[in-house]
């Protein structure tokens, strides 16, 4: 059996794509929203679907430090960035696997042949806090 490991390339901190950008309950953007201004930073956000944001980044994301390679906020990054490589598509539900994620790259066909939960359990906990967000039982 596989585990996802975190090989900390720093490429879910760096966006290409708009599929690849956060998507964020609304209580999510109100927290970077805060975040940012303690700090000075203009964040930008689209709403996707009735519940649902996509954070708009291009390049790093502003709370990335690239000389430590690490993110500045990361006991309060959003469910998106804990569920990752995991991505949701707020406009179906879908899940995925980021090919942008070297491990998953390094790894993707004992991935497609195994259950998510064992490969990926605390990312699927945070896929589960989302769906039950948006159906509001916590
Ligand atoms: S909030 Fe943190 S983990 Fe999420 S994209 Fe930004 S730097 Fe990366
Ligand atoms: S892209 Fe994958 S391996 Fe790289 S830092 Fe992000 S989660 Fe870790």
């Amino acid at each position: 059996m596989i585990r996802f490991r975190c090989l900390r390339c720093s490429h879910c901190c760096f966006f290409t794509l708009p599929k690849e950008q956060p998507v964020l309950l609304e209580e999510e953007v109100r927290r970077l929203k805060e975040l940012g201004r303690e700090r000075g930073i203009k964040l930008e956000f689209t709403k996707v679907s009735e519940d649902l944001y996509r954070w708009v980044i291009w390049g790093y994301c502003p709370f990335y430090d690239v000389s430590k390679r690490e993110c500045t906020i990361y006991g309060e990054r959003p469910l998106a960035c804990r569920m990752f490589p995991l991505l949701i598509n707020p406009q179906n539900g879908e899940v995925s696997v980021s090919r942008a994620c070297d491990w998953v790259r390094a790894n993707f066909r004992e991935i497609t042949e195994s259950n998510p939960w064992e490969v990926f359990p605390e990312e699927m906990k945070a896929v589960v806090t989302v769906f039950k967000r948006l159906r509001r039982t916590d």
